[in-house]
């Protein structure tokens, strides 16, 4: 079978929800994916900062391997020591030994989980930002703050707000005893890879302190590396009472996290939650797979690295206006309200890369690529945006 087999299978077996994709996407090894006629891609998108490693990662293939093959899965009636080395491993990252780890498949479960959380504050009001992106299901969507989302599903949850990202001010008209939460991810990655002022985040901590609410971190696309730290939040200083991630936890498995720190580790009772599949021993395999590589090759310092090459010879580019970002999640503002367009003659120049809105391209590739290919992203988008001249 083809592309165009492909596509039309597609439209004849699932709902018209994510729109028509371009391509099939049959293989992959490391940066590499190929599609159904066997052209070659660059993967700059890394399935949405998802693939940590790339595709194919031997580490992940034995862990993922040798761990089907002995148990597959075992329900939250019972341990599994994957869960728990991977719960371990997460705790470490937050520099906090009473941090407590909520395990689940995805994103919008790690922050629907961190919402019910909050609940058992007694209080129920969230505060989000305006343009973050939280997830789809209804309680990730009450407190996504794009109305392009939300608006079809109205009406949402009662008692989220939502404020100018970035805008402490406005935090502080918004916040009183009654606020449960206020969610916010370091970096908007969905907006457009959006950094808000360097000291927000030490600022809303302390209101949140103030006002006793907790402060929830949705570490979901800056999280597990990508960034240059483990979570995308630690150069503000803060600690925060909830980090969510998923996306890259699973070293391209479905692996989401909602960690509590300090008393919001012991809000929840037994009973209050559960996820059938959550911690499941090959998910975490996974998990413990991609983390361990992430240190030993000490990827997160060479996101470091490559970010400041990437925004060096980025800005140089004629066609583009502005490069953000942090580590490996780079958004790339254009002149133009062109940047459909432009992924598109990427993708047809053998790059995949993503429009994350109008007139901002999002990268966020493997931590493991090499310089090599982050010399031919370059040459690619320097030649596709003088080709639009
Ligand atoms: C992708 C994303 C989510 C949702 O994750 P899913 O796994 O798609 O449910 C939530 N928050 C942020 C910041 C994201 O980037």
């Amino acid at each position: 079978m083809k592309n165009v087999d492909y596509i039309k299978t597609w439209q004849q077996t699932t709902q018209n929800n994510y729109g028509i994709p371009a391509l099939a996407l049959v293989k992959g090894k490391g940066l590499v994916v190929t599609d159904a006629d066997g052209k070659q891609y660059l993967d700059f998108l890394g399935g949405i900062a998802t693939n940590v490693l790339g595709h194919a990662h031997p580490a992940i293939v034995k862990a993922v391997s040798k761990q089907i093959a002995q148990l597959g899965h075992v329900s939250n009636f019972y341990a599994h020591p994957n869960a728990l080395a991977l719960a371990s491993k997460l705790i470490a990252m937050t520099g906090d030994k009473t941090a407590r780890v909520f395990f689940c498949q995805s994103g919008a479960e790690a922050n629907e989980a961190a919402l019910k959380l909050s609940r058992r504050s007694g209080r129920n009001r969230v505060i989000a930002a305006q343009g973050a992106f939280h997830g789809r299901t209804i309680g990730a969507l009450s407190m996504t703050g794009q109305p392009a989302k939300r608006e079809p599903f109205l009406p949402l949850l009662k008692g989220v707000k939502h404020v100018a990202f970035g805008d402490i001010d406005a935090m502080r008209r918004a916040i009183n005893r009654k606020t449960a939460m206020v969610i916010l991810e370091p970096i908007m990655g969905e907006a457009g890879v959006i950094i808000p002022p360097t000291d927000y985040l030490a600022a809303v901590r302390e209101l949140c302190d103030k006002h006793g609410a907790l402060l929830v971190i949705d570490a979901v696309q800056t999280g597990m590396g990508r960034t240059g730290d483990w979570f995308g939040y630690e150069y503000s200083g803060i600690k925060p009472d909830v980090i969510t991630v998923a996306k890259g936890l699973g070293g391209g498995l479905p692996l989401g996290a909602m960690i509590a720190l300090g008393n919001a580790a012991t809000l929840f009772q037994p009973g209050d939650h559960g996820s059938t599949f959550g911690g499941n021993p090959v998910t975490t395999a996974a998990g413990l797979a991609a983390v361990s590589v992430i240190e030993k090759e000490k990827l997160m310092k060479k996101a470091v690295i490559h970010h400041e090459n990437l925004l060096t010879d980025i800005a140089l580019i004629p066609g583009v206006k502005e490069v953000r970002g942090a580590g490996l999640l780079i958004g790339i503002e254009l002149d133009k309200n062109n940047a459909s367009d432009i992924a598109k003659l990427m993708m047809d120049a053998g790059v995949l890369v993503n429009a994350a809105n109008a007139s901002t391209i999002r990268i966020a590739p493997a931590l493991t690529v090499s310089p090599a290919q982050i010399k031919k992203f370059i040459s690619v988008l320097r030649k596709v945006l003088s080709d639009d001249k």
